[in-house]
Formats: C-alpha cells, structure tokens, sequence
C-alpha cells in the first residue's frame, strides 16, 4: 500500500510482457508458449467420447481451420464470429483459429433462451455463427449465415480435407494484428442494467496469460508433482473458463472437456484419466465436501482446485479441507470486465488464508473507495474495490454510458464489490454492491427479469434481488406487487418468468407487497428487500 497515492500494488514481482507496439495475435504468443516437449502429449480429451488429440493435431487442426475459413468464407479480420456451444474439442480449436485470423470471438452460453440470444447477437453485430445443431435455430440470420460444428463439413475444415487440401499445401495466410485489437466479446451485466458486450483486446488476454506463464514455477513444483491434468467442468464462454483453457494449452497441460455438467460424472472423469487439477466455482467444493457418492471413487491423484466465480464460505472451505487434506484450494476472484482473474493465491501458504481470495494480481493496482466520500482507504477498510493493469477490459461495445459509468478517465475500473485489505496485502470480498445476483456462479442480472415481469398483465411492480442459499450461493427472488384485483400466485410468477429465460435465471422465490421501496430517484431500494426478507425468512 503506498500511503501518498493510497494505492495498493501487487505484490508478486512484475511479469515482463511483449512491447505494446509489437503486431501480436493472442493466437501467436499462447501457442509459442508451449514447451517443446509437449508434440507428443495429449491436449485435449473428450470425456463423453473418451477420444484423445496430441498437441502437434491440435496446432494442425487450427491452421487447417484458419486456412479453410479464410478461403471457404468472406470471414477476414475485423469481423465478429458468435460462438454457441456446449464445450467440445472443437471449441479450442475454434477460438484460436479464429483469433490468429483477427477475427473476434463472442462465445455465449448454450443455455440462453432465443430472446437472450438475440438481445446478445445485436450487442456483439457478429457477420457469423458457430454452433451445434441443436441449438443452431436460436441464432437470427447473419449476413455469413451459421456453420453447424458437429457437421462433416466442419470437421472437413478442420482435418485438412475441405477445398483445396490442407493449411500445408495451401500455405496459411499470415495476418498482421495488433495487440490492441479486439479479441472477444464476453457477456455481463456489469454493476446495473441489462447484459452487455465486455471487449478484451489481443493485449488484454496476452497478459493475463503472460502473468501465469512467468509465475508457473511458483504456482507448480513439477520435480515431485505428476504431468498436470485438468478437468473442465466449467463453462467456457465465461471469462473463467475462457482465460483457464488458453492459459492450460498455453502451458502444455492436458485437459479434459466435459459436455455438461453432472456430479457423478465429474468423479468419473478424476478417477479415469487421474485428474490433478480442476478450476471450479463454490457449488462443485460445497458437492465435494457433503456428497457420499465420493466415496465411491478414487479421487486420489487430485493436488490442487482453483476456485472463483463466487463467495466461497469459510466452512465450507473448512469441510472440504477436512475430508480431501492433501488436496489445496485456491482461491481467484475477478470479473469479465478486469479479463479474469485480479486475485490469486500461490502456494500452500497463502491457501491457508481461508475466507480471503488471495493478493493482487502481478502487474494489478487496486484502490478501496468510500462509495459516500469517494476517498481512498488504506488496508484494514472497508469500500468499492477499484482495479487497475493490463487485463481491464476496453470497454462495452457500442454502450459510452456504461463504459464511462464503469471505468473512470484514468483507467479504473469500478467493481462493484465491497471489500478490504488486510495488512498482508489479502483481499476479503465483504458483500456486493451492485445488482448482479449469481446463482452458482453464473449471472443473474435482476434489471432482465423485472423487466419480464414488468410485462405481465397482472403486476403492477416488480423487484428482484438475490436470497442466500447453501448450494447455489444465491439464488433471484422477486418481490411482487400484485394489480388490484389480481390473484396471481407465486408459482404463476415463476412460470411466467422460467418460459422466457436460460435455467439458472428461474425465479426461484416469490414474496408479494403492497409497493416496491424506492428512493426519491426512483431507484429499488435492494438492500431493504433483501433485508425484509432475511427477517421474515419470507414464504415462497
Ligand atoms: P463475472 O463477471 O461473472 O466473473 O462476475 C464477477 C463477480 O463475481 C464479481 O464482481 C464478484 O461479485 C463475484 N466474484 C467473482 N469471484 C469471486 C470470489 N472469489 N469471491 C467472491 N465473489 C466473487
């Protein structure tokens, strides 16, 4: 903490990045990043079809694509390509063929409802498609039309015999990209509103990445630990996921994808290819720490589980220690809008740190806010956690308003959490501020489903703010004012709202009031709500 800018600096030694100035693809630097020695390793395992890829068909695979999508398509840089997809091997491939050609990737979740889809295809204005059959109806009609990924056409592309042979008799056309140039489009709802459109550029994911690679030996002993295996159970259209699978190819790891989610299947998988590491969100350590079908399996090889996305209870961290004693938790916290991860933890000693999300991130600044006085604290204070480093995002397309409502002319990013610093340099995320509500680690932005119930016939108000639950961390309730003469019930409510919505927006608890508090300004009074009902442990 230095006192004169009451600013707080990472900790970890400063990780030296490629000049600004130097054309650089995320594609190019994550990909020489990978050690020499991995052409034979396995990268990518499929554990539905248990099939395995080496890395030198992997790197085959995305300069097949790269090479077939540049001549088969109109795509060229510049362009926008909205992915929609459960994970697959594909999906890696996808991701860095189309950022080596400068085209920017929009991954999106498969669960989304049509009306989520399209509110998100405006946001981002992507030229083309990427999904699976199933789920392709949900994308409008771009000007580049869908490519269906399970189709023998896509994977003509990718193995090298569609059109014209494969990227080695065709050559790859080499594009040049800056690293300023957008990369992604992720999706959050940031501090209010509705979803919008986070923009990370080449440069944002180069140092993100680069912070990993220069601090691995810090973060691995690999003398005494086995070749790390990661499971992936988590999403990859969100940050988390998103940063995670670029930084384990990055590194040379072998990672194994899972379509979807299921507990059991997850223990499987750990014991089938002797998984060591696995990033997770809270509900998965919460499962780990009380299921019995644990038992059943041997979980043995797992070293290590970093966890993010979410509040993660010091008694449930507590739990799991007690049961799985050899396997270390470590904590992240960050959000789409810093690129990932702003915190960490590194090594034995800073797991021990229960209750906190780790220090700063290399090359990360932060500042703790008075939201009343605006002023700076030191360690030990509670207030808006500000961050600032070469991950914060560019901004939100195509929205000036939430953008200059989010990062202030110098470049800091306001989060929206509540936190301190404890003298040690550790950050303790105390309580959120903004409206975002997660339901096991995924978003839940309360502004799109008072804006759904806005539209029923018999409400007349409507707010919806998160009420704490032990699996899910949290999950939306709303509060409901009925029109006169109504008799709609809780359960109508719910129904209404889950027709419209991806599963994990449901509503999942309902109160009804005579008028939804307020402040002169017309803004919900959220903390009120949340308050009554805490008090009340209010009926569904
Ligand atoms: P997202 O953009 O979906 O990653 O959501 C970011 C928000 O999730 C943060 O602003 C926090 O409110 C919350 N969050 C992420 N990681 C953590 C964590 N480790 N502990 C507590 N809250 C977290």
């Amino acid at each position: 903490f230095c006192p004169q800018t009451r600013t707080f600096h990472s900790l970890r030694p400063d990780v030296p990045l490629p000049p600004p100035s130097q054309p650089l693809s995320i594609t190019d630097y994550a990909l020489s990043l990978i050690p020499q020695t991995a052409s034979s390793t396995t990268v990518l395992i499929d554990y539905d079809a248990d099939r395995r890829v080496s890395y030198s068909l992997f790197l085959q695979q995305i300069k097949n694509l790269a090479s077939s999508l540049a001549y088969l398509t109109p795509l060229s840089k510049g362009h926008v390509a909205f992915i929609l997809s459960p994970a697959s091997l594909h999906i890696p491939v996808l991701y860095y063929s189309l950022l080596s050609l400068g085209v920017t990737i929009s991954p999106a979740n498969p669960m989304g409802s049509e009306s989520e889809v399209a509110h998100q295809v405006e946001l981002a204005q992507p030229v083309i498609a990427f999904a699976t059959s199933s789920i392709a109806h949900k994308i409008p009609k771009l000007r580049y039309g869908t490519v269906i990924i399970d189709s023998p056409q896509f994977l003509s592309m990718t193995n090298g015999t569609s059109g014209s042979g494969n990227a080695d008799n065709r050559g790859v056309r080499r594009v040049q990209i800056s690293q300023s140039e957008p990369a992604a489009i992720l999706f959050s709802s940031g501090t209010t509103g509705r979803v919008k459109g986070v923009l990370l550029t080449h440069r944002n994911l180069i140092a993100l990445i680069g912070g990993f690679y220069h601090l691995r030996h810090l973060m691995y002993s690999p003398e005494n630990e086995p070749d790390p295996v990661s499971l992936f159970t988590l999403p990859l259209f969100h940050v988390f996921g998103f940063f995670m699978l670029i930084r384990a190819i990055s590194m040379g790891e072998t990672l194994v994808l899972m379509q979807r989610f299921d507990f059991e299947g997850m223990l499987k998988a750990v014991e089938r290819y002797k998984i060591t590491y696995m990033p997770v969100s809270p509900p998965l350590i919460v499962a780990l720490a009380k299921s019995e079908l644990v038992k059943k399996y041997d979980l043995s090889s797992m070293r290590l589980l970093g966890c993010g996305g979410a509040p993660l209870g010091k008694e449930v961290a507590e739990n799991f220690h007690a049961r799985f004693p050899d396997v270390e938790v470590v904590q992240g916290y960050g959000l789409t809008e810093s690129g990932g991860g702003a915190t960490r933890m590194i090594g034995p000693e800073e797991a021990k740190r229960h209750g906190s999300v780790g220090r700063l991130a290399e090359n990360m600044e932060a500042k703790i806010v008075d939201p009343v006085t605006g002023e700076s604290l030191p360690p030990g204070q509670r207030g808006e956690l500000w961050l600032k480093g070469p991950t914060i995002m560019k901004g939100y397309v195509r929205n000036e308003e939430a953008t200059a409502e989010t990062l202030d002319p110098e470049g800091w990013l306001k989060t929206g959490d509540l936190c301190y610093f404890d003298s040690d340099g550790f950050l303790y995320i105390v309580d959120r501020l903004k409206e975002l509500i997660k339901y096991k680690a995924y978003q839940v932005p309360p502004a799109e489903l008072e804006h759904i119930l806005h539209t029923h016939p018999d409400i007349a108000d409507a707010a919806v703010v998160p009420y704490p639950d032990e699996e899910a961390g949290q999950i939306p309730m709303a509060f409901v004012v009925r029109k006169p003469g109504s008799n709609i019930n809780a359960d109508e409510v719910m129904d209404y709202v889950a027709k419209q919505v991806a599963p994990y927006k449901k509503i999942r608890r309902v109160a009804f009031i005579n008028a939804i508090p307020k402040n002169p300004a017309g803004k919900i009074l959220r903390r009120e709500l949340v308050d009554s009902a805490l008090s009340s442990g209010s009926s569904k």
